[in-house]
């Protein structure tokens, strides 16, 4: 995906608010240039700092793959579904785009540096914030067990409603402005 894809038509309320917050920001900056906006657009948020205080251990049943790994590889869930095996990627799971937070919170660090400089621009104010590289369900599920020794117990079940089968950022922009990527696999 590219910050100039075409965007609306959301297919969820989730969607939806994120969409209508770009248009307030743009709004607000209409409005009022003295205001100086940028969006980061997040791809797929995981990980923890590494002291280990904060991170990512939601109440109840995750929703996200992340959390839902994690908590299976400690045994509070005994399986994790997998949606869909029959997407066309390469192992038929789905693929998506999984950005550590630590590179996500530069690169707020590095927006915030952008909108008070000189080069600041509304036309370059929308930014991908990802790694440029999709992983399936399964690779991710292979690199949580190398990485922690752990087994995860999966099924492959049904497809889950809304889902697409492959998400990833085209980063470029964010490189090229400011000077911001992925540094975390
Ligand atoms: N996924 C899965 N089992 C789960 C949660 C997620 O197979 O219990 C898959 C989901 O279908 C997608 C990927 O993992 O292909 C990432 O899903 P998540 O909900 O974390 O983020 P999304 O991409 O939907 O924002």
């Amino acid at each position: 995906l590219k910050e100039t894809d075409p965007t609306g038509a959301t297919t969820n309320p989730y969607g939806t608010s994120k969409y209508m917050i770009e248009q307030i920001l743009h709004d607000l900056y209409t409005s009022d240039n003295t205001f100086k906006i940028a969006i980061l657009r997040y791809f797929n948020p995981v990980g923890a700092h590494e002291s280990g205080t904060i991170g990512e251990d939601p109440n109840g049943i995750p929703n996200n793959l992340m959390p839902f790994i994690s908590q299976t590889a400690v045994g509070k869930r005994e399986c994790l579904s997998v949606f869909g095996g029959d997407y066309d990627t390469k192992d038929g799971t789905g693929v998506r785009d999984y950005i550590h937070v630590i590179d996500l919170a530069n690169a707020h660090v590095k927006a915030i540096d952008y909108i008070h400089s000189k080069q600041f621009s509304i036309q370059r104010s929308t930014f991908n914030i990802g790694t440029g590289i999709g992983y399936s369900v399964l690779q991710m599920i292979q690199a949580f067990e190398q990485a922690s020794s752990k087994k995860v117990l999966y099924k492959i079940v049904q497809r889950r409603a809304g889902d697409i089968a492959i998400c990833y950022a085209d980063a470029s922009l964010a490189l090229d402005t400011l000077n911001w990527k992925g540094t975390k696999t």
